[in-house]
């Protein structure tokens, strides 16, 4: 336990805890940002016709050396009209049914119309301008797997397919308490000694984001009587609970005790990383335990690379983590190089990216001033301009 975990294995760890949540019927509308636990299935084949992808003329292609007499008049959403007669055509919309044996729709761009009605191709081009029936998405394939992070471009896919109710997995319920003495609520003016509490907040805003149900259970005073109370109601009614503050060795750091007194079984209570190392997991028969440090670039991060993946293997989530190979735009060097490092950076548009100042896990305003974090593998001490690095955007 006091030995510090390379990060893979701490992040092995939590995910190999993880259970899966249940999963509920939702309407398609409300399902953006929600994880699929069914397979979508298309009832109809999309285009459900041959439909025209310009507004043009329906033709025979074999006669467009002839002058086409009009037939008539085909609008997006009319019925299906018989095929032309010989040497005829239909004017026709972009979105209306092709007449079978037609085999081609001239733009109207490319159409010269006579002065007997009659009208001429007089471009270039002979691509159809059809969608075939059936091109985009057969009827009985799969659209959308289980596990798909539903987007908002996907939406339009359920309601083309016809899935109107769709199955997702239950967001993981995820409790937030913060503990320290100094800390007061960001409404709060802080008096000498004092800070705002900024980590519940960031973590309840990163919980949303990462597709939990995040609640604040409130600020634990430094003794171990109201940190045990917030802790055991936590457990009791959430998935995840995430505890900052208190995890390090101070005279007043209660919180790994009083996880052990709630039943608390600690797998691990320090990572080679940095910042985050006295980062703590546990495992409790009805939820698991983060011990996050108190300051708030390294809950942040820790939550980002540890509690992140976790809520994805919960939720069943195909989705990866946002990680990115580039390179350096400028010099990068530390001092020790004992743990894997986490540093923010701003990902320039040419694709460099560049270390921005930072003066430790205490600086909230690096972070909003940076794209994303870069990892600074252990044993690593400088990274040189044109180094190849991981970016993961935050
Ligand atoms: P701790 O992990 O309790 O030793 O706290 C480490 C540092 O983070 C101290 O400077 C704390 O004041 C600060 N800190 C602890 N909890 C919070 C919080 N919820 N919001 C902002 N800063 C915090
Ligand atoms: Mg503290």
């Amino acid at each position: 336990m006091g030995e510090m975990l390379k990060f893979e294995e701490a992040l092995r760890i939590v995910t190999d805890s993880a259970f899966i949540t249940g999963t509920g019927e939702i309407d398609f509308t409300s399902a953006c940002g929600r994880v699929l636990s069914e397979d979508i299935v298309s009832d109809i084949d999309i285009p459900p016709f041959n439909r025209s992808a310009v507004d043009g003329y329906a033709c025979r292609k074999d006669e467009l050396t002839s002058d086409l007499e009009v037939a008539g008049v085909i609008a997006a959403g009319m019925e299906p009209l018989p095929p032309p007669g010989r040497n005829q055509c239909f004017k026709i919309m972009t979105g209306g049914v092709v007449p079978e044996e037609c085999d081609m729709v001239f733009m109207v761009e490319d159409a010269e119309v006579l002065s007997s009605g009659k009208v001429r191709f007089r471009g270039f081009s002979l691509k159809n301008n059809i969608s075939l029936k059936g091109e985009d998405i057969k009827a009985g394939s799969t659209v959308l797997p289980a596990g798909r992070n539903i987007e908002p471009q996907d939406i339009a896919v359920m309601a083309s397919a016809g899935c109107t109710r769709v199955k997702v997995r239950e967001k993981p319920l995820l409790a937030v308490i913060s503990s320290g003495d100094e800390l007061v609520e960001p409404s709060e003016k802080p008096a000498p000694g004092q800070i705002r509490d900024s980590n519940s907040y960031q973590l309840v805003a990163q919980a949303l984001r990462a597709g939990a149900s995040p609640r604040f259970y409130g600020i634990a005073r430094d003794n171990e009587n109201e940190t045990f109370e917030l802790l055991s109601r936590a457990i009791s009614e959430n998935d995840i609970v995430i505890i900052t503050g208190g995890v390090s060795v101070g005279d007043y750091d209660f919180v790994p005790s009083v996880m052990e007194k709630a039943g608390v079984t600690i797998l691990f209570s320090s990572i080679a990383v940095q910042p985050g190392k006295p980062t703590t997991f546990g495992l409790h028969p009805e939820a698991l335990i983060f011990g996050l440090p108190g300051n708030p670039v390294s809950s942040f991060i820790q939550f980002e690379v540890l509690v992140r993946p976790l809520i994805d293997v919960m939720t069943g989530s195909n989705r990866r983590p946002a990680e990115m190979t580039m390179r350096m735009g400028g010099d990068y060097s530390r001092r020790s190089a004992d743990r894997m490092g986490w540093h923010p950076v701003i990902i320039e548009p040419e694709g460099y990216i560049l270390p921005l100042e930072y003066h430790g896990s205490a600086h909230i305003s690096s972070l909003t001033g940076a794209d994303g974090i870069m990892r600074i593998p252990e044993g690593v001490y400088r990274l040189e301009k044109g180094a190849i690095v991981h970016v993961r955007r935050i």
